[in-house]
């Protein structure tokens, strides 16, 4: 599935279409009145996580790339779009994933200050939500979208290394300010992982994720099934300290 910076790439790609009409509109996806939105312009391009948005004055269409979905500007895949937008300067096609009208405008359902990547994320905020759940493990905490918008396996994990914590650690056991540190960790590799991936050096940047060996002590890295969210961990035993 992919993390928040990817969305955020493709958010930056497709603003390209900004304030432009969309002169056809087709797919497969099942929306009521899609058709009703050639002539319409597209206002804004944002990103919320992992949820793409494409705003059309009122109307708001998010798109969820889930685990197979995909995008292509000025450009077709052998699969059949869930959704294409022809504008005058080019067009896009979205494949597999999740396309649906979004229920109401992105400010009355998105809290901004959630996601990771916008400016108006808030690491304040996110600590008090930590908080909040002191018996929770921090693996479950960094992938709860609600707290840390955009974070996925390979963030967590990269960011719980870098911090020095154990994923199966147990929230309200760890000191202030190494939940701190993790908190700053997990958006400044987020960060980290969006210019990797433009630069296409992102596997070869990892320290844990999918590694056989600690960078730091040389041994094997432990991978197991962690947390409610049942989701790969991947950790060094020596340098993550357990807090339980
Ligand atoms: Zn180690």
């Amino acid at each position: 599935m992919p993390e928040g910076p990817t969305i955020y790439a493709v958010r930056d790609d497709l603003k390209q279409f900004e304030g432009q009409k969309v002169l056809e509109v087709s797919g497969t996806a099942k929306m009521a009145d899609l058709d009703t939105l050639q002539h319409d312009t597209l206002t804004i391009v944002r990103s919320w996580g992992k949820h793409l948005l494409l705003t059309f004055g009122k109307r708001t269409i998010k798109i969820h790339f889930l685990m197979f979905g995909s995008y292509r500007v000025n450009e077709e895949r052998k699969a059949v779009p869930k959704l294409t937008l022809v504008f005058r300067s080019g067009y896009v096609n979205f494949y597999a994933g999740q396309v649906k009208w979004l229920e109401d405008t992105p400010d009355k359902v998105y809290d901004w200050s959630a996601d990771i990547m916008n400016k108006k994320w808030s690491p304040s905020k996110a600590l008090k939500k930590v908080q909040a759940h002191p018996e929770s493990m921090i693996c479950d905490l960094l992938m709860d979208q609600s707290i840390f918008s955009g974070v996925g396996n390979i963030i967590k994990s990269e960011s719980l290394f870098r911090a020095g914590i154990h994923p199966e650690s147990k929230a309200g056991e760890i000191p202030l300010p190494k939940v701190k540190k993790l908190i700053r960790d997990a958006k400044d590799y987020t960060f980290e992982f969006l210019a990797q991936k433009f630069e296409g050096t992102l596997s070869k940047n990892w320290k844990v994720y999918t590694k056989k060996k600690c960078p730091v002590c040389k041994e094997p890295i432990t991978k197991k099934i962690t947390g409610k969210t049942h989701r790969r961990s991947f950790y060094c035993e020596r340098d993550q300290k357990l807090y339980d």
